[in-house]
C-alpha cells in the first residue's frame, strides 16, 4: 500500500505517520488544528533524531521519512488518493462518527477505513459508512515507533480479505498483528483496565501505598511498570472512560470505575499530563 492518510496528529497519529513514512509510504497527516500538525512534525523530527542517536537510522533516512509526510487540515483533500485511512482522532464516538461519514464521502470507494480507537465499537463506526466490509480496527500501542503490538479488530461486517491485507501490512512496518473480534475494550484494555482499577481499589482501601503496589506487580509478575504508574501515563480520565464503556457495553457492574478513580478525575488529577496522579511529576 503506497498512500496512507492518518486523521488526527496527536500522540498516536504522529507515531503512526512516522512508522509508515519510515517504511516508504506516502503519508497525508490530517488534523483539524494546524497547530497540532506543526507540533506533530516537530515530534516526529525529534523521535527520528533519537533513532539516529541510537544508530537505528541514518540522517538521510530521517530526511526521506520527513519528505514522505505531507500535512493538511482538510479531510476532503487529504484522503483523496489514500489506499488506507487510519483514524486516530480524539476518543469520542460523535467526533469519530462524523469523521467516518466524511471519509466514506471523500475516500476512494475501495479505500480501507481503519480506526485506532481504544474502546469504541468498530460496528458503530462502520454503520455510518456505505462500506462496512472495508472498516477495521488497527489499535496501535503508545509509543507507536517502539511498541510491537497492533491489535487488529474485525467488525462483524469486516471482509476476510480486508483483515488479511491489514495483517500483512502491519508486518511490513515491523509490528506484530493480533486479530480479535469487536467487543468492549477488545482484548488489551479488557484485561489491562480491570487490573488497573483493582490496583486503585487496593490503594484506596489502604492495603498498601502506591509504590509498594507497583513494586509487587513489577517484581512478582515481571511487568515493566506497575499498574498505578501505568495509569498515570495513560491518563486517569482515559482509564475511567474505558471502564465506563466496558461497564455499559457488557452491562456488568464489575467494570465500574473505582470511586477513587472517579474522584481523582473530578479533581483534575489525571496523571503525568496534569503533573499529578498516583505520583507527582
Ligand atoms: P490526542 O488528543 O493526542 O490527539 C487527537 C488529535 O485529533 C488532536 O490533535 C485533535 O486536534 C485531532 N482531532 C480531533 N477532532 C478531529 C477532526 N474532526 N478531524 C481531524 N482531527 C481531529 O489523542 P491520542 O492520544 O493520539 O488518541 C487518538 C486515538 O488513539 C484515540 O482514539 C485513542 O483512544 C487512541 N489510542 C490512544 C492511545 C494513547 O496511549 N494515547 C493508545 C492507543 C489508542
Amino acid at each position: 500500500m503506497e498512500n496512507i492518510a492518518v486523521i488526527g496528529a496527536g500522540t498516536m497519529g504522529n507515531g503512526i505517520a512516522h512508522v509508515f513514512a519510515q517504511k516508504g509510504c506516502k503519508v497525508q497527516l490530517i488534523d483539524a488544528q494546524a497547530s497540532a500538525l506543526e507540533k506533530a512534525i516537530a515530534t516526529i523530527g525529534k523521535n527520528l533524531d533519537r533513532q539516529i542517536a541510537k544508530q537505528i537510522i541514518s540522517a538521510e533516512d530521517k530526511a526521506i521519512t520527513l519528505a514522505n509526510i505531507q500535512t493538511s487540515t482538510s479531510i476532503e483533500h487529504g484522503v483523496a488518493n489514500a489506499d488506507l485511512v487510519i483514524e486516530a482522532a480524539t476518543e469520542n464516538s460523535d467526533i469519530k462518527k462524523k469523521i467516518f461519514a466524511s471519509l466514506d464521502a471523500y475516500a476512494k470507494p475501495d479505500c480501507i477505513l481503519a480506526t485506532n480507537t481504544s474502546s469504541i465499537s468498530i460496528g458503530q463506526l462502520a454503520a455510518v459508512t456505505k462500506r462496512p466490509s472495508l472498516v477495521i480496527g488497527m489499535h496501535f500501542m503508545n509509543p507507536v515507533p517502539i511498541m510491537k503490538l497492533v491489535e487488529i479488530i474485525n467488525g462483524e461486517a469486516t471482509a476476510i480479505a480486508v483483515t488479511d491485507t491489514i495483517v500483512a501490512l502491519t508486518k511490513t512496518i515491523d509490528k506484530i498483528p493480533c486479530v480479535v473480534k469487536d467487543a468492549p475494550g477488545f482484548i488489551a484494555n479488557r484485561i489491562l483496565m480491570p487490573m488497573i482499577n483493582e490496583a486503585i481499589h487496593a490503594f484506596s482501601e489502604g492495603i498498601s501505598d502506591a509504590a509498594t503496589i507497583d513494586q509487587i506487580m513489577k517484581l512478582g509478575m515481571a511487568h515493566p511498570m506497575g499498574p498505578l504508574q501505568l495509569a498515570d501515563y495513560i491518563g486517569l480520565d482515559v482509564c475511567k472512560n474505558i471502564m465506563i464503556i466496558m461497564e455499559e457495553g457488557f452491562n456488568n457492574a464489575k467494570y465500574a470505575p473505582c470511586p477513587l478513580l472517579v474522584k481523582m478525575v473530578e479533581e483534575g488529577k489525571l496523571g503525568v499530563k496534569t503533573g499529578e496522579g498516583f505520583y507527582k511529576y
